[in-house]
């Protein structure tokens, strides 16, 4: 049995793209895209989007209504 460290549908802490600490947060599910995510660094206190994954690793498909 291997423990899994955090429940499914907690959020992964996004390492920050500028100072690359992981002491961010979750900002808005919603950024400049249906892709990105808003996220906040607590560090360095910059906003930066990341790119969401969804709830499983599903590979880049988009509907064909998105065409
Ligand atoms: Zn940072």
């Amino acid at each position: 049995m291997v423990p899994s460290p955090s429940p499914p549908d907690a959020p992964a802490p996004v390492p920050c793209p500028f100072c690359g600490s992981r002491e961010t947060e979750k900002q808005s599910d919603f950024g400049t895209s249906l892709m990105v995510r808003l996220h906040y660094c607590r560090r360095c206190k910059s906003s930066f989007e990341a790119v969401k994954w969804g709830d499983a690793c599903t590979p880049l498909d988009l509907p064909s209504f998105l065409e």
